[in-house]
């Protein structure tokens, strides 16, 4: 019986030496140049602890966290449940934060696309994509800055990890996000409908940054301020599994998996985390996902790689995988970006694709190509962003850093 005794040693080694790795890429302190600190992103205990440095009972917690996550309100000045003498001391001393837009698009089709800055100067990309048949959409968050993970169809891939967004900035993306739309209940009480969801598919690996990442939903869902159900919130993962466990039985979220290849040898060139964990061991912790049942499938995302991944063999390969689990799949047309080896399979190839699995009895929406025109591939707003910076330093003038060195 050594084996049972040693394989979650194993895990929880495992799940230490990631979480440490996580705390050499920290997001930036909470406290201002100005000495203030931002309260976005303290969890509640530590919103009473703070609180009661100035000398202020719980409930005075209570009072802030609703009106900062259930009102949205950003001024203390607005905080008309809180005397006048107290809400300049809490202005003195704290900020109510929201990260800076470097550029914000809407598409024909409404999906909207912010480029976030945050206090340090990093940025990460935030997208509202609605949901064409229903009033209401999901708003797909970043949980790094850059990925250390490099597969090979993925622009943000190409980009190195700079750090861990915190909490603060996580949460921060959606609170953003609902001031855009307007989407804070009025003060009769209307619960806001458009901005219903949250996808954790934006840049980065959430599970390689599961503190901040966990921190922040434990914020999200909160009943007494956005109070989004864990229902409603799905992380996705290129297969980070030895923290699948910990999401599923601490988070509770939806899981999607980035699977992409339904073969070893294709899904170590496409997702080179698989040289690690396995297409077979990514499965055992899919069957062991706590709160997978049918009403709440684990969502399998393919990317569609035109003469790579996308033959009918594949199709038959991925039902077989996926054969005993409550599963859907979402076809996701590759998104091309400048540099990319790869080409979106033909729509004939997708739709196949799609038939063979639907006939298998699984759900296989095929991810339409949202907001094309300005959404571009995940990660490409970023460095857009970056090289239009450059561009202008470089015009700044002969003394710019390049030319002192
Ligand atoms: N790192 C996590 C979450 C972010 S990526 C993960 O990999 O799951 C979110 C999804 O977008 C993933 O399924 C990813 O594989 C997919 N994706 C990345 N680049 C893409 C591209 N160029 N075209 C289509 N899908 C892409
Ligand atoms: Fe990172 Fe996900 Fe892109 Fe892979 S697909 S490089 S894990 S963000």
């Amino acid at each position: 019986m050594t084996d049972s005794v040693s394989l979650p040693d194993l895990t929880a080694d495992e799940q230490a030496r990631i979480q440490a790795k996580a705390a050499l890429f920290p997001p930036p302190s909470p406290v201002l140049a100005d000495g203030r600190k931002d309260l976005v992103g303290l969890s509640r205990e530590e919103l009473i602890a703070e609180l009661a440095l100035l000398g202020e009972k719980p409930f005075r917690a209570k009072q802030l966290w609703h009106w900062i996550y259930h009102q949205g309100v950003t001024q203390f000045d607005e905080m008309s449940s809180i005397s006048r003498p107290l809400r300049e001391k809490l202005a003195n001393t704290y900020v109510v934060g929201r990260p800076d837009i470097t550029t914000q698009q809407t598409a024909r089709d409404d999906t909207r696309k912010f480029l976030f800055r945050f206090r340090d100067g990093q940025e990460a990309e935030t997208v509202y994509i609605p949901d064409r048949r229903k009033d209401r959409g999901a708003v797909c968050i970043s949980s790094q800055v850059g990925c250390t993970l490099s597969c090979s169809f993925c622009h943000t891939g190409t980009q190195k990890l700079v750090r861990n967004l915190g909490a603060a900035e996580i949460v921060s993306q959606f609170m953003a996000a609902r001031d855009s739309y307007g989407e804070w209940p009025s003060p009769t009480g209307d619960t806001p409908r458009l901005l219903s969801t949250i996808v954790m598919m934006g840049m980065g690996e959430p599970l390689y940054n599961y503190d901040e990442v966990a921190k922040a939903i434990n914020i999200i869902t909160d009943g007494e301020g956005i109070a989004l159900s864990r229902r409603r919130i799905t992380l996705s993962t290129s297969g980070v599994v030895p923290m699948m466990d910990r999401c599923g039985s601490e988070l509770g979220v939806n899981l999607a998996i980035s699977l992409h290849a339904v073969r070893d040898e294709l899904r170590d060139v496409l997702v080179p985390l698989n040289r690690k964990y396995p297409i077979a061991e990514l499965m055992e912790a899919c069957r062991r996902y706590p709160s997978a049942s049918n009403s709440r499938r684990i969502t399998f995302e393919y990317v569609m790689l035109r003469g790579v991944n996308d033959s009918v063999a594949d199709a038959r390969a991925l039902v077989r995988l996926i054969r005993d689990m409550p599963a859907k799949v979402n076809l996701i047309p590759f998104n091309p970006w400048p540099g990319s080896d790869y080409q979106t399979s033909t729509r004939e190839a997708v739709e196949k694709f799609a038939a063979i699995i639907m006939d298998a009895g699984f759900a296989s929406p095929i991810r339409m190509p949202r907001g094309r025109e300005i959404l571009a591939a995940c990660g490409q707003l970023k460095t857009e962003s970056q090289r239009v910076r450059r561009a202008s330093a470089d015009r700044a003038g002969d003394n710019g850093p390049q030319d002192a060195v």
